[in-house]
């Protein structure tokens, strides 16, 4: 039998005309990315490298690509899981216009979810940037290279400083990708967060944004969130086996 709650879900979905997925970390947990925040998590292992030492420090550089490889296999090896796949289904099926997510290991893409409809608040981590000319550089190449000489990478169309497509702790937050997230939040009637605690700015604005505007909130998280006060709907559920049984998704 399904759960009553997850019936309620199915039914606010179907009545709404335009809904909007947001995801953080929680979603990427149950693919084994641990949540950097919490416990054992990576930053509270290491200091985060601020954006600004990045840029001053050729030692902080190589340092932020000694730990990209360091932590990338977990990384390749995480495949999508079936909450990741049920949210491609409602895009797919035009449920759900986009996807706003926290999330930087590009998993709603690998799970189907168009590119253009997948928009990053914090970046990507699966490939590089040059931060000059924007130029963008795989992995692979730029690890074999590090390997031999721990020499941080440098554009080869402009010389700038290339780092992972992220943002970094102040780094300043990519201009296009915030202007999207808020114009679908102002359009959407029904907004999913999923796997989020809703308590880092500015990404938790855009719940408050979309409930100002007169859209149903919902919150599918294993904890409590800040936001649970004001939501429509709040699950505290496991989110692969909420979404795949609300959509018969596997
Ligand atoms: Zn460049």
């Amino acid at each position: 039998m399904i759960d009553s709650r997850i019936a309620t879900l199915r039914e606010m979905l179907n009545a709404s005309r335009r809904a909007v997925v947001f995801t953080g970390a929680g979603i990427s947990t149950e693919s084994g990315i641990p949540d950097f925040r919490s416990p054992g998590g990576i930053w509270t292992k290491y200091q985060p490298i601020e954006f600004s030492d990045f840029l001053a420090s050729k030692e902080m550089r190589r340092e932020a690509w000694r730990r990209k490889i360091g932590a990338d296999e977990t990384l390749t090896r995480a495949e999508p899981n079936r909450g990741h796949r049920a949210i491609a289904h409602l895009v797919n099926q035009g449920k759900a216009t986009s996807v706003i997510t926290q999330n930087i290991d590009g998993l709603h893409q690998r799970s189907g979810v168009p590119d253009e409809k997948v928009i990053e608040l914090h970046g990507n981590t699966t490939y590089a940037a040059c931060l000059q000319c924007e130029h963008r550089y795989e992995l692979a190449p730029i690890f074999a290279a590090f390997k031999v000489d721990e020499e941080p990478p440098v554009c080869d169309e402009c010389g700038g400083f290339v780092k992972t497509a992220t943002i970094s702790f102040g780094q300043q937050m990519p201009f296009e990708a915030m202007r999207r997230a808020q114009l679908e939040t102002d359009a959407c009637d029904l907004f999913l967060a999923i796997g989020s605690s809703l308590v880092v700015y500015p990404a938790a604005s855009f719940p408050i944004r979309a409930k100002q505007n007169g859209a149903r909130l919902v919150i599918l998280n294993r904890e409590r969130t800040g936001l649970d006060g004001i939501a429509d709907l709040v699950l505290k559920l496991e989110i692969g086996p909420t979404l795949g049984s609300m959509t018969g998704v596997q």
